[in-house]
């Protein structure tokens, strides 16, 4: 096989440690202890490394990545070695004083998660109170400091019905973009599914709002959307392609494809403590595993899409079908498809269960 391009992005997990509890959170069921977390000089040397291999952008994620202090440490050592940063955040243990200290330390770009635009329903999907005042301080805070900043909502069938107020809302905090995500059934929301679950007819309704707000907020919001996997006809280029564009940084080191890819039993993921990164991104078996299309059974090996979705996403496709080597079967020429979509339509017609939220102690 022919040396993979370099990745254009690490997603480096500094921590599973944070505050709020959402039951959709993608990370996976266990979660790193804080004992187990990297410390600051391998961080330091994934840094360089990452760099090294040409890698552009470094996305600073958790958990809640603020929960590390030595977050400015690895923000100034990320622009240091000349890699645009981006925080993805709760924003909740945040504050001017420590925005400044990372915009001082070379942060790009500030991500900032809502769970809702009503302040009673945010606080119970994240299970922490008083969390949605004060991230809308914070985006405050973000903007007052100069930082562009993207607002991610993420989205199921107990908030679908207010997007348009979710969208007036990234509006309000002066976002340059929103991603409206659809919950990602990996981890704890796979173990939530049937709780987010929508119907046809919000995802519709859903669909019909942000075409709208394109075409009215044109020039003022960037609008990130697409249909969720079990409503879809085809699937999504999961991460650009297993092993193509990007690669991920478990809080204790392992080297993934995708956040979600611990989900996968069948492999064994190096990790930075053993092996260089750039080393691991060309050669380990895990990443040779589902890289390009030799691995594909049909119906993708003869499709003409196969390059350009790379047949969808390996944890779904494990999580639905029981095989992470088969076809996703969000995409309609699943021979399993059918079966998604009345799994889909079964689970969003029943009255929801309770939440089992995120919480290092119920793992
Ligand atoms: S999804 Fe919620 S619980 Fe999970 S890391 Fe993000 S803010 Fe924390
Ligand atoms: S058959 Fe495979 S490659 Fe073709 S559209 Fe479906 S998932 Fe993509």
């Amino acid at each position: 096989m022919t040396a993979p391009e370099p990745p254009l992005a690490l997603l480096a997990e500094l921590t599973h440690r944070c505050p709020l509890q959402c039951p959709y959170c993608s990370n996976p069921l266990e979660l790193v202890q804080r004992s187990g977390e990297l410390t600051t000089d391998d961080w330091r040397r994934v840094i360089d490394q990452a760099a090294d291999m040409g890698v552009l952008q470094i996305h600073f994620s958790g958990g809640e990545p603020t929960a590390r202090p030595d977050l400015p440490d690895l923000v100034r050592h990320a622009a240091d070695a000349g890699l645009y940063s981006n925080l993805i955040t709760s924003g909740v243990l945040l504050n001017r004083d420590r925005l400044a200290t990372l915009d001082a330390a070379g942060l790009d770009h500030v991500q900032l998660s809502i769970q809702d635009s009503e302040t009673e329903t945010a606080e119970r999907i994240g299970g922490y109170k008083g969390g949605h005042r004060r991230k809308l301080e914070v985006a405050g805070l973000v903007r007052a400091a100069g930082l562009p900043l993207t607002v991610n909502a993420v989205v199921h069938r107990q908030n679908l019905d207010r997007l348009e107020a979710m969208i007036d809302l990234a509006v309000a905090l002066d976002a340059a973009r929103l991603e409206v995500a659809h919950v990602q059934y990996y981890g704890w929301a796979l173990k939530n599914r049937a709780a987010f679950m929508p119907t046809l007819e919000q995802i519709e309704r859903a669909t019909e709002t942000v075409d709208a707000a394109r075409a009215r907020l044109a020039g003022v919001l960037v609008i990130d959307y697409v249909v969720p996997d079990y409503y879809a006809r085809r699937p999504k280029a999961c991460m650009g392609g297993w092993g193509r564009r990007f690669l991920n940084v478990s809080p204790a080191g392992k080297v993934l494809p995708c956040h979600a890819a611990e989900s996968l039993p069948e492999l064994d993921f190096d990790s930075v403590l053993d092996r260089p990164l750039d080393e691991i991104w060309r050669q380990s078996a895990a990443f040779e595993r589902f890289r390009g299309t030799a691995w594909m059974p049909e119906p993708c090996r003869s499709c003409d899409q196969r390059e350009v979705d790379w047949g969808g996403c390996r944890c779904q496709a494990l999580a639905l079908t029981g095989d992470a080597g088969n076809t996703d079967p969000a995409c309609a020429l699943s021979p399993l498809h059918g079966q998604v979509f009345e799994l889909a339509r079964t689970e969003s017609a029943s009255a929801p269960p309770a939440f089992v939220y995120r919480r290092y102690g119920n793992a």
